[in-house]
């Protein structure tokens, strides 16, 4: 089984993003149903010790999404009720949903206009007192230097929990994201740099944060699965979701782990042949991935008159996108609202581009000529 013959040619760019699978994710699915262990079991455990190598760490806790591993990330750097918790407004709602259920309130930080993420200086101008956490994301795979202001969160306690949900195998200078000393989340959702179709992983700082990081997702027990189902009894001795990674979704994280390689470099492929391409338009400009550090999850541009761009290309089939919406002008997150200049006016203005690695360059080259196609029509 080929990966074109699941990706026909014609549906390319009509869709924004889709996962892609290399073949030997069927069979690893099919073998995980016979053996008869759906869920967190062996094949979980292999993979977690598939990440903790790949990205040079002692371990790995997989979870079941990337909203679960931010909610037991923030759970273990102590965030509770009364918590704030420093969060972009430029992110998947997930991110602030996983600080609401901790019962903590986001206090939404602006952004850098050429990165989409936050930087040293909008984090300093969002802490409060009752900052417990900063939580940046890798908006489209690249990493977020804070070192500006590591000193100053350090002597306030602050502690910075990573949304790596986009930045799978993308590298801080010369270290993989996830192995900087950071708590750090990754989600292995539907679209993500990497697939368990759905699934997340945390990566712990010390053994003992690992340790509850399993109790954590599992209910609040205190022992390992391997020794409850060997006794009579268990102890529930902590806060706990219910967010263990099936066996069956582990294997599919193993196969696109084996193969991620493949995927790093059509990614960072796909996005050079975009930003040659877009450097030719006039007035789009090309939200920067550091793509020589980042495997790109995305590809964004700023457009003027952005919905009626959105709305031709899609008149057209052409799967572009939004992302995202910001999140303090959304109705569930009102009580935190304040303004945040540079969000707006970006989120006024940003379009994604169809984006995913069984995506040709060639396709990428016809995207920016309908996105041409879609200006002229609107100078018109
Ligand atoms: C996908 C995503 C999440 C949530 O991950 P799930 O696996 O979907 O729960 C969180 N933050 C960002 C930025 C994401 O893109």
């Amino acid at each position: 089984m080929t990966a074109s013959a699941w990706f026909p040619q014609s549906s390319e760019v009509g869709r924004n993003a889709r996962p892609f699978l290399h073949g030997p994710e069927f069979d690893a699915v099919a073998q995980a149903l016979r053996d008869g262990q759906y869920g967190h079991g062996e094949v979980t455990e292999a993979f977690e010790g598939e990440l903790a190598s790949f990205l040079g760490v002692s371990d790995v806790v997989a979870v079941s999404s990337g909203t679960a591993a931010l909610e037991i990330a923030l759970l273990l750097a102590g965030v509770g009720p009364g918590d704030e918790v420093v969060v972009p407004s430029q992110t998947f709602c997930a991110t602030v949903r996983a600080v609401r259920a901790c019962g903590a309130t986001p206090r939404f930080a602006d952004i850098s206009p050429d990165s989409l993420c936050v930087d040293a200086d909008t984090v300093r101008e969002a802490l409060t007192p009752a900052t417990r956490v900063v939580l940046p994301v890798l908006y489209g795979g690249r990493a977020v230097d804070l070192a500006e202001v590591r000193d100053e969160l350090d002597d306030r306690g602050i502690v910075v929990v990573e949304d790596a949900a986009h930045a799978f195998g993308s590298r801080a200078k010369e270290r993989r994201v996830g192995n900087t000393g950071v708590l750090t989340c990754f989600s292995f959702g539907p679209i993500k740099n990497l697939t368990s179709v759905e699934g997340g992983a945390v990566v712990p700082r010390h053994p003992q944060e690992g340790l509850r990081a399993r109790r954590l997702r599992t209910l609040g027990i205190a022992q390992p699965q391997s020794e409850r189902i060997r006794t009579t009894s268990y102890s529930v001795t902590d806060r706990g979701l219910r967010a263990t990674l099936s066996s069956v979704h582990a294997a599919v994280g193993r196969v696109q782990l084996r193969r991620f390689a493949t995927v790093e470099e059509a990614r960072k492929a796909l996005w050079r042949a975009y930003a040659t391409r877009l450097a030719e338009v006039d007035g789009v400009g090309l939200v920067d991935v550091d793509v020589v550090h980042s495997v790109p999850f995305n590809c964004v541009v700023r457009v003027p008159e952005r919905d009626g761009v959105h709305a031709f290309m899609r008149s057209w089939n052409i799967g572009v996108g939004v992302h995202y919406p910001p999140n303090h002008l959304q109705p569930a997150f009102a009580p935190w609202h304040r303004p945040l200049p540079a969000t707006e006016r970006t989120a006024r203005e940003i379009l994604s581009l169809p984006f995913h690695p069984a995506m040709g360059e060639r396709a990428a080259l016809r995207v920016v000529e309908m996105l041409e196609r879609a200006l002229s029509r609107i100078k018109r």
